[in-house]
């Protein structure tokens, strides 16, 4: 696994740094803006069912068990970071999608996470990181246009707060980390020491460039 983004190494290439740390090919090409991304697990089965339900079928209840396997992502980064003093920050959703859902699905899962967490005295403040205009769905978009997509689209509303401060980034599915990697710009922007970042489940690189042919192929074929 890569030491910053989580992801598996699956060829031989590994690039290590001053701790000898095994790294991706492409946090080694280009150092993502967090210092380090953990998860629960893979974005497949019983994992994808559930955040789908508490995402799109509004069944709030799965927020208590994402927020234990939440939980069980945060302690890997014990080693590494400072986890009692943590400004834990769900990735914020735009006023519009926010009403729409009526609730922010990644805040759910933190607080359910934290109540966890009584010993680690994580604090979340949700009105910290703020997501200025809507975007479209990230699904299907290449590295690049993702980074189009997101860019300059969150701001930080009160930087006393994070100023000098770790955060930590909360979302439900960490994908290419376009969105956290954008959140993380803009925390480290308004001042925050280090940004983290921990996710309920992440796709493999691999099965989101798979996906991207199947959607290509299938366009082409469309087009005729
Ligand atoms: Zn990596």
């Amino acid at each position: 696994m890569c030491f910053i983004c989580g992801e598996r190494l699956l060829t031989p290439y590994a690039a290590h740094d001053q701790r000898s740390e095994l790294q991706c090919g492409l946090c080694n090409r280009a150092k993502p803006p967090f210092a380090q991304a953990v998860t629960y697990g893979s974005y497949e089965g019983a994992l994808r069912e559930l955040i789908q339900l508490l995402k799109y079928q509004h069944i709030r209840p799965a927020a208590a068990v994402l927020g234990g396997m939440l939980s069980e992502a945060i302690s890997k980064l014990g080693c590494v970071a400072d986890t009692g003093r943590m400004l834990v920050i769900p990735v914020p959703l735009h006023r519009r999608k926010l009403s729409e859902r009526g609730f922010n699905h990644s805040e759910l899962i933190a607080e359910a996470a934290l109540k966890r967490e009584p010993g680690r005295r994580l604090s979340m403040d949700t009105s910290v990181l703020k997501r200025r205009r809507e975007t479209q769905s990230q699904t299907g978009l290449t590295r690049h246009q993702r980074r189009e997509n997101v860019r300059g689209a969150f701001l930080v509303e009160k930087s006393p707060v994070v100023a000098g401060r770790s955060a930590l980034l909360v979302d439900d599915v960490f994908t290419t980390g376009t969105t956290v990697s954008e959140c993380a710009r803009t925390l480290l922007r308004a001042g925050a020491s280090k940004v983290f970042v921990a996710t309920v489940a992440r796709t493999l690189k691999l099965e989101a460039q798979t996906i991207q042919i199947i959607r290509n192929v299938r366009t082409m074929a469309a087009a005729g």
